[in-house]
């Protein structure tokens, strides 16, 4: 690890002094109301006006939409957008989809598509889950069966998070149920406006909007096909193995931990409970701010924040939601009633952020790949260890794919 400090160039201060003007005129409180209400995790007003710029994916080429970014002024950018805790979780599953759109697609299909897609006006959601198979991606179910230059999709998935606000869905489905399952499914990049596609919404504990997407008969194009028939595991492994933070680049200044999506919600949790501690006063007068046992406990959260932070690859994903599940459960022990006030609801007061914290902290367990099944990938992609083996067991990546995670250790 380098803990340099960085020197920022006339221009890379000048830039920053860019974004900040900038994302105050587009990141209201409005955008933030919106995000609260409905939970999309999407701003078209920003992302549009992000991807006006460039900003989307800042550095790609200026010719491709991008705006050409050195890594330090993309950097400077995306802690911006953090700071301002602008909506990203679609900008996020396009990024991770288009990787494999750009190497499967049709070339022709790439090029129309790559503007919208820097633009803003296209967008992917990710269609891996179905209603039974949960972890185990490699048991999906919806079938595509071809009929001349089209395919016919049937079943349902589940937690298609973002289907409402993207164009097309990253779907794998079975093609060849003969074949051992890995080998029988086949990728394609599903039109959400077919006829057939049915998005229905769903809320999850921390008010975040998933979806249920069925398919009904849905025709789609064979030039929709991302990969060969029945290689769709292959096609898939380079959006799972960037999720899963497994290998890929890294220019140095990229957030340590995974988890750190997860673990800025809990710095503002333990932001609002620090200013609780510093003002409450208890009912026999004594304040909260001279009881050692309540600086120990906010103590104990702010270390669990800062281990999760340096903590690299899918560790830090792993120590990211389990520091706040515990954290933010524990700052709403601290603060106590006062913590229960929701997000939103009491003008000026942020301990909001302690209740939303907690109810966010119990789906950071879950998607993305369980804490469980993380501690599989530990097990055997950065410790080396042998993978399990048991009838049906989950295998979640292709053998030889340790050797970059041994090198994180
Ligand atoms: C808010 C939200 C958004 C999501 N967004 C998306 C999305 O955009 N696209 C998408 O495709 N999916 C999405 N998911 C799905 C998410 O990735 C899955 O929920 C998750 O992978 C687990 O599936 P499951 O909930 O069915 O649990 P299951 O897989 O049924 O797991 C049940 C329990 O068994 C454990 N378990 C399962 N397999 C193993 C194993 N091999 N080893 C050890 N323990 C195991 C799990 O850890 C868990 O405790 C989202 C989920 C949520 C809650």
């Amino acid at each position: 690890m380098d803990f340099s400090v960085l020197q920022l160039t006339a221009e890379q201060e000048q830039f920053a002094k860019e974004v900040q003007a900038f994302l105050d005129d587009i990141v209201t409180d409005e955008v933030h109301e919106r995000e609260l209400e409905t939970g999309d995790g999407f701003s078209a007003t920003v992302h549009l006006a992000l991807g006006e710029r460039g900003w989307l994916y800042p550095t790609w080429p200026v010719e491709h939409g991008g705006a050409g970014l050195d890594a330090v002024s993309a950097r400077i950018l995306d802690l911006e957008l953090h700071r301002r805790q602008v909506p990203d979780i679609t900008a996020g599953t396009t990024a991770l989809v288009w990787s494999a759109v750009e190497r499967y697609l049709d070339s022709a299909e790439v090029d129309t598509m790559r503007l919208d897609v820097a633009r803003g006006h296209v967008r992917f959601c990710l269609g891996y889950t179905e209603p039974d198979g949960g972890s185990d991606i490699a048991a999906a179910k919806v079938r595509a069966v071809r009929d001349g230059d089209e395919w016919v999709l049937n079943g349902s998935k589940i937690f298609t998070t973002g289907a409402q606000s993207c164009q097309y869905t990253f779907l794998i489905t079975r093609t060849d149920p003969t074949l051992p399952k890995h080998k029988g499914m086949t990728m394609f990049l599903v039109p959400l406006d077919a006829p057939g596609v049915e998005i229905q919404g769903i809320r999850a504990f921390s008010g975040e909007r998933t979806n249920i997407v069925y398919y009904s008969d849905a025709r789609i194009s064979d030039k929709f096909r991302l990969g060969a028939v029945n290689a769709g595991w292959a096609v898939l492994h380079g959006p799972l193995d960037a999720e899963h933070s497994i290998g890929g680049e890294e220019s140095g200044l990229d957030d340590i931990s995974v988890g750190r999506s997860f673990l800025r919600v809990l710095e503002r949790a333990l932001d609002a409970a620090v200013d609780w501690t510093a003002a409450a006063v208890r009912p026999d007068g004594t304040k909260v701010a001279d009881d050692r046992s309540a600086l120990q406990r906010i103590g104990r959260v702010a270390t669990d924040l800062e281990a999760g932070i340096r903590t690299p690859g899918p560790l830090g994903r792993v120590a990211g939601s389990e520091a706040l599940v515990r954290g933010s459960a524990d700052l709403v022990d601290l603060v106590g009633i006062e913590a229960l006030v929701s997000l939103g609801d009491r003008a000026g007061s942020e301990l909001g952020a302690v209740e939303y914290g907690h109810r966010f902290a119990q789906g950071t367990a879950t998607y993305g790949g369980t804490v469980e099944v993380f501690r599989n990938i530990i097990s055997q992609h950065v410790l080396g260890l042998p993978q399990m083996n048991y009838p049906g067991r989950k295998v979640f990546l292709a053998p030889g794919r340790s050797d970059a995670m041994a090198a994180a250790r």
